[in-house]
């Protein structure tokens, strides 16, 4: 393709409303635009490596036995009620009407649609199992777009769907596309991992996410140093075994603690560390308070709260509710004679804590001394708190470090929560009526694209990988005034053409240095330049990522090429 005549806007300055290297990148190379607030344009660069992105991602999934097919966009108001979800989701789904003033969603998904369209067309387990997908812009009004194509209000997804007749054939579906999935991934040139994730109030079993290794990625995933285990951090189960300091208890003392509000607060004013503090936190469980202790250098874990509690909703009290239930604030809570109605749970740590501190539910007020099953009951300690670096792998293998990931894949296994919901049953070999088995498996293939960029680029613009460039090779002409120079460079560009390379031709009448500078900038990874020694019959090539350059002979260059890219 002619530069001349493409469009590729790039920009002199940093785009000033982006803030990451990927959505500076896109941007300022032209290879995307901002129409509104998470909804962008792909400009000719931009869409050809969605593309690229997008045909991985095809060929895997019907290499795995996925059949693609193309569900609407607009989908009634009815499907969403049926599942319970056009009042759960919230804000986040995107709702219009139509002339007859019916209301409508724009799919923020399609588990709704899917399933109802399997549930009128397969009434057998002969025709099971079965996974269809599709390609698809989705709509989702988030809270907070950005980052670009990181977190869009609109943004391209691949999204899969298995029905099955039990939980075996679930498993070995979820377990080919998962493999699948590593193949995408490692075919995009991305360093991520497969991280054990909460399966959240959807009902469902086993859940991964394929996390790209990002220092500006919104998720925290706890990784083995030395095996593959990783989860997110809520998930992950804390291994670590204490020991009770051998001391002996001393008498409960109640203490005067004045402005002493937060732990490091108490903890400074009574003089110890925070590992000698107990932490109390006040949750909202469905409709009654439970009190979660943890040591004071913990963090506590929401998930595990959850499904402790075996709860629908959980959500901290407020300091109003928490004060008229226990009589304090937030500063001074503990669990020493705390009301019947409270039920209170600890941490394992806490059970092995000797002369700790506490607060004495009155504001401004701490216990010192306080020994757990001496001072106060629990009504049952377990697994509360956050992993956190250096803790055992959950394994047994190695120690547990963090890192930050960009959430590019999900593989959910479902169960029978939408079959039960929208009535999608099928009959099994012996004729009797049973719910689908479903799995869901998402790819943001638009996220997936950022992602790249966010691990593949330089001071200088960006650096794809052979599998996912927008073009092949970039010619670029020097001098695009001198009659010979353009000979040989239109000769250079028609026989790469011709030997099946995509190649960028820059053909323009700019100078030098707005060339090179757009080059970098756009990141083809082989540049061949016509140059002072076009009549000699060489021209220079430069590797985009190392800068190695070298002089190739004209009657070379295919071959060169060749080796490189094939
Ligand atoms: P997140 O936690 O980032 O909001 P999610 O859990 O809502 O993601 P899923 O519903 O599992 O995401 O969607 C499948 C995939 O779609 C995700 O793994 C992610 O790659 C992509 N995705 C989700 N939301 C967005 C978005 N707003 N913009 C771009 N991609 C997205
Ligand atoms: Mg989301």
């Amino acid at each position: 393709m002619r530069q001349s005549n493409m469009l590729i806007p790039t920009l002199r300055e940093l785009p000033k409303e982006a803030e990451l290297p990927s959505h500076q990148l896109l941007l300022k190379a032209g290879y995307i635009r901002k129409l509104a607030s998470g909804v962008y344009n792909f400009l000719p660069l931009g869409k050809k490596v969605l593309r690229k992105v997008e045909n991985i991602v095809r060929e895997e999934m019907d290499r795995a036995g996925a059949q693609e097919i193309q569900m609407p966009i607009l989908q009634p108001a009815e499907l969403w009620q049926t599942s319970g979800r056009w009042n759960t989701m919230g804000d986040e789904l995107m709702r219009l009407k139509d002339r007859h003033e019916r209301p409508f969603a724009l799919g923020a998904t399609h588990e709704e649609v899917v399933t109802s369209l399997i549930r009128d067309e397969v009434n057998s387990y002969k025709k099971l199992p079965l996974t269809v997908y599709q390609i698809q812009n989705k709509y989702r009004d988030e809270k907070r777009p950005r980052f670009g194509l990181l977190r869009g209000r609109e943004f391209l997804m691949k999204d899969a769907y298995s029905f099955h007749e039990d939980f075996e054939s679930l498993d070995e579906t979820y377990n080919r596309l998962f493999e699948a999935y590593k193949r995408i991934f490692e075919r995009c040139g991305l360093n991520f991992r497969a991280v054990i994730a909460d399966s959240g109030a959807m009902g469902g079993k086993d859940t991964h996410e394929f996390m790209v290794l990002s220092d500006v990625g919104e998720d925290t995933i706890a990784y083995s140093d030395t095996s593959d285990y990783a989860a997110n951090v809520e998930m992950a189960p804390v291994m670590s075994e204490y020991e009770k300091p051998n001391v002996e208890p001393k008498e409960l003392k109640k203490i005067e603690t004045p402005n002493a509000k937060t732990m490091q607060e108490v903890a400074d004013y009574l003089g110890h560390s925070l590992k000698e503090g107990m932490k109390a936190i006040m949750f909202k469980v469905d409709d009654r308070f439970v009190m979660v202790v943890t040591r004071g250098d913990h963090e506590v874990n929401d998930v595990k709260v959850k499904n402790l509690c075996d709860a629908e909703i959980v959500e901290l009290a407020t300091e109003h509710e928490t004060k008229s239930v226990m009589g304090a604030g937030f500063g001074s809570l503990g669990p020493i004679n705390s009301p019947e109605e409270v039920e209170v749970v600890a941490d394992h740590a806490v059970k092995y804590l000797v002369n700790a501190s506490c607060g004495a539910n009155e504001d401004g007020y701490h216990y010192t001394n306080v020994n757990p099953d001496r001072d106060f009951k629990v009504s049952q300690y377990a697994d509360l708190r956050s992993i956190e670096e250096g803790d055992p792998s959950p394994d047994g293998q190695g120690t547990i470090k963090f890192a930050k990931g960009i959430e590019v894949g999900h593989v959910f296994k479902l169960g029978t929560l939408y079959a039960d919901k929208l009535g999608g049953s099928f009959l099994n070999q012996q004729g009797k009526a049973e719910s689908f088995v479903m799995g869901c498996y998402g790819i943001g293939v638009s996220r997936t694209l950022s992602a790249v960029v966010e691990q593949y680029h330089d001071e200088n613009g960006l650096l794809w990988p052979d599998s996912l460039t927008p073009f092949d090779v970039h010619v670029i002409n020097l001098n695009a005034k001198k009659s010979e120079q353009i000979e040989v460079a239109d000769q250079v560009y028609e026989s790469l053409k011709s030997q099946n390379f995509d190649v960028l031709y820059d053909d323009r009448q700019e100078r030098a240095g707005v060339k090179f500078n757009d080059s970098d900038l756009i990141g083809i990874p082989y540049r061949v330049t016509i140059g002072k020694r076009a009549n000699e019959g060489y021209v220079e090539f430069k590797h985009r990522k190392t800068g190695d350059q070298q002089d190739v002979h004209i009657d070379e260059l295919v071959r060169f090429l060749n080796q490189l890219t094939k």
